[in-house]
């Protein structure tokens, strides 16, 4: 069976139907990871003026060849300008004569570089700030996109099989970091989705600690959060882990915790709100009497970007439809005692919700030293 291509081609007159209810008559894409979503080009540099006409991608000589093969075999049509911020400047306000709302990126552009595109870009037009008109198509993803997401799911659930024992050889929190990690990349990833999180003992206590050289010692909680990237696609997971056997309090908070990620897991649904799947989970743990304890929000879209639309938070206004691909992950943290978060990547479909993590929850390893 051969793996599922991403429709990339099939984005463009998505937003350009989405031009009109932005206030505009075409956007210059400045956000990277946007421009790639639209074109497949994965250089550093670009500018991408989408026209309702015409498509532009402006980048510099060290792209040349690469942003004609990638375009090419995304199969998107577009005039490539090839050179320096002059040459740039000239292709890119030269297409955008005559039109008379140039809508921009107003999460991604600074004042200054505003400023600038106001003054000696765009003289004629109105600039007109827009915000998620990209974001909100990057949020359902197509079979290609899915496939590279269970592809980097499967490798961080495989990474992790494979040093778990580890975590009982009394090796550092730093230690056991660069283990998974180099597994990861092992086993195919080009990288990670984000710098990995290693928590044992009292450091758990702190949502996103970084791995110290503290040695995990028995009877402790790691918290484990990481992800692997496939083809730009990052995938997202934690499990929390008993080095050796917990104390009747650890366990508990592992127990409550589980339940609340099952509850969340189980609202995940087309047509649900982001926000009721943040109040189940936290209705849970609140009845376990730690409300306050649980202090970040329930989950967040991932695709591209680690962190994208849409946001399970309790003040999130986004509803889940099928295709998009988010997180559950509460957590319980107590100061001095340790932290439990559970963390799940899961497929929005019609009636539910799938996982792409398969990793059990119920993770304790022997200790042996
Ligand atoms: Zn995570
Ligand atoms: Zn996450």
């Amino acid at each position: 069976m051969t793996a599922p291509k991403m429709n990339v081609a099939a984005r463009l007159p998505q937003l350009r139907a989405a031009l009109d209810a932005a206030n505009c008559d075409a956007l210059l894409v400045t956000n990277l990871t946007n421009v790639r979503y639209l074109t497949g080009f994965t250089g550093s540099a670009a500018l991408l003026l989408v026209k309702q006409d015409e498509l532009v991608l402006a980048t510099d000589g060290r792209y040349a060849f690469q942003s004609a093969e990638q375009l090419k075999e995304a199969g998107v049509e577009a005039r490539i300008e090839i050179g320096n911020l002059a040459g740039q400047k000239a292709a890119i306000s030269g297409a955008a004569e005559g039109i008379t709302r140039v809508g921009l990126e107003a999460t991604d552009v600074t004042w200054a570089r505003q400023r600038n595109f106001a003054s000696e870009w765009f003289t004629a037009a109105e600039l007109v700030a827009t915000e998620n008109v990209v974001e909100v198509l990057r949020r359902v993803k197509d079979d290609g996109e899915l496939h590279c997401m269970r592809e980097a799911a499967r490798i961080a659930d495989d990474a992790l099989a494979s040093v778990r024992p580890l975590l009982a050889q009394g090796v550092t929190e730093q230690d056991f970091a660069i283990a998974l990690d180099f597994e990861i990349r092992k086993l195919g990833a080009s990288g990670n989705s984000f710098e990995t999180i290693v928590a044992a003992g009292p450091n758990g206590a702190k949502p996103h600690a970084r791995p110290s050289n503290r040695k995990i010692q028995e009877g402790e909680l790691v918290v484990l959060d990481f992800g692997a990237i496939v083809d730009g696609y990052c995938s997202d997971m934690t499990r929390t882990v008993c080095a050796g056997e917990p104390s009747p309090e650890l366990q508990k908070m592992v127990d409550v915790v589980a339940a609340s990620q099952r509850a969340g897991v189980a609202a995940v649904k087309a047509g649900a709100s982001a926000a009721a799947v943040d109040k189940v989970c936290r209705d849970v743990i609140a009845e376990a009497g730690w409300g306050d304890a649980f202090m970040h929000s329930t989950g967040h879209g991932v695709g591209l970007d680690i962190h994208e639309a849409p946001w399970v938070s309790a003040t999130s206004t986004d509803t889940l439809e099928t295709g998009h691909v988010v997180t559950v992950e509460p957590g319980v943290y107590l100061e001095g005692l340790g932290g439990v978060r559970i963390e799940d990547t899961v497929v929005v479909t019609d009636d539910g919700c799938y996982p792409l993590t398969t990793t059990t929850k119920e993770l304790a390893v022997a200790w042996q030293q």
